[in-house]
């Protein structure tokens, strides 16, 4: 299936996760994780290290740690009753081998992966995981590196997470990339180092769709995992960077489960993307009080009123960051004061990336209402008449906004 298919079937709909499955399921669910982690606990652990410890020297306390198990249970959409489990899990995640290979990137996310000024859970546990091959952190250089990554390949067949961080040229210039003294290009590494994976996870949105290399005019013709590979489960977590709570989500969950977490048509984890920035955005309140920055610098501005007119994507971009947050929940894009530019959507830095609304935000009120709806129910595929949508809405609210004030 390739990406333009996938595109046409994702809709708000499809991406959305169903929280609540009923008793049964989750009665279900819980005896196969207890079991899926009696079965890990009998593997040897592949790397001879106390996450206890590791966890008491970052000044960690067993109930941070329950807390963040906590937290991690709730962004997973598991009931609390799984939050022993949870813990568990992440006691256990030295059991699973990751392989993650660059490709045609900038590292950011191996940037991201790696934070750790003042680390909290998320870090810690990225860095206890037992990454059998990371070229960008790895001591290891030229053959010395080919063969670790033959090893690894050869001991944990059929066994290891692939992460994938990087687009695929498979244009004409495919031989400006390649990898090792053998000049193997970079569709040709992917595709031999995916063949003996249990599951692929592309990180970054240029693993994901083809990201800032894919811009146009995409002189390399780069594309992304899901357009390569076709024969394996992929995971697709995009962003620029991914959000590392999103890499950790999706190795727990499948340590805890041994399956893959439910995804949407365009293969992102649901309990991370089944939501748009703009539906837990913090300045939502002022969207829907017609409250937006004009200018930059502006009063708008100075009072965190909605960045809309300002060129903010989020209603059209589904992911977690209104949540989670960057850099150790501290804060994220538009707390910081600059709009959604939709960096976990295919085609972001063509379709998204400057600083208008997708439509003239000046556009009349639609007759006879129907306002929300419209800002509630566009998909991707809707994305011109979802840009109507919520410019109508913006303009209407502004005028709500003027006509309560002129009433005061
Ligand atoms: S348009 Fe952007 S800034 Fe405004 S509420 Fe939505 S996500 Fe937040
Ligand atoms: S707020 Fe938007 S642009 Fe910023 S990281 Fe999240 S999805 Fe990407």
């Amino acid at each position: 299936m390739n990406r333009e298919h996938l595109r046409s079937l994702f809709t708000t709909k499809s991406a959305r996760v169903e929280t609540n499955r009923g008793e049964a399921y989750y009665a279900r669910l819980y005896e196969q994780c207890k079991a899926r982690l009696e079965e890990l606990k009998k593997i040897e652990p592949l790397r001879k290290i106390s996450i206890k410890e590791i966890l008491e020297d970052e000044g960690v306390s067993r109930r941070d740690f329950l807390k963040w198990a906590s937290a991690t249970t709730a962004m997973l959409m598991l009931p609390s009753s799984f939050t022993p489990l949870v813990a568990e899990a992440a006691e256990l995640m030295t059991r699973v081998p990751v392989i993650w290979i660059e490709l045609q990137d900038c590292a950011g996310n191996s940037e991201a992966f790696i934070r750790s000024d003042g680390p909290k859970v998320d870090d810690i546990i990225l860095e206890i995981i037992s990454l059998e091959f990371q070229e960008t952190l790895m001591a290891a250089a030229g053959h010395q590196a080919e063969a670790q990554l033959e090893d690894a390949m050869e001991h944990f067949k059929g066994k290891y997470l692939l992460f994938v961080e990087g687009a695929i040229p498979v244009g004409p210039g495919r031989e400006w990339c390649t990898i090792g003294a053998s000049g193997e290009t970079f569709e040709e590494h992917l595709k031999r180092v995916a063949k003996d994976a249990a599951a692929i996870v592309a990180v970054g949105t240029c693993a994901t769709f083809g990201g800032v290399p894919a811009a146009a005019p995409n002189p390399t013709g780069a594309v992304g995992v899901m357009d390569i590979v076709n024969d394996k489960p992929i995971i697709n977590i995009p962003a620029c960077p991914a959000n590392p709570a999103n890499m950790v989500g999706v190795i727990l969950h499948y340590v805890l489960t041994g399956q893959i977490p439910e995804l949407d048509s365009l293969l992102r984890p649901k309990f991370a993307f089944g939501y748009r920035i703009h539906d837990n955005c913090e300045r939502r309140a002022h969207f829907d009080a017609g409250e937006f920055v004009e200018e930059w610098g502006d009063e708008g501005a100075k009072n965190n009123f909605c960045l809309y007119k300002m060129g903010c994507k989020g209603p059209m971009t589904f992911n977690n960051c209104s949540i989670v947050r960057y850099n150790e929940s501290v804060n994220w894009p538009i707390g910081s004061g600059h709009g959604c530019i939709g960096c976990s959507e295919p085609g972001f830095w063509d379709k998204y990336a400057y600083e208008r609304p997708m439509a003239d935000a000046n556009i009349k009120m639609a007759p006879g209402g129907g306002v929300e709806k419209s800002v509630d129910e566009f998909g991707l595929g809707l994305l011109t008449a979802a840009g109507v949508g919520i410019a109508i809405h913006a303009a209407a609210s502004a005028i709500a906004g003027k006509k309560s004030e002129g009433e005061e």
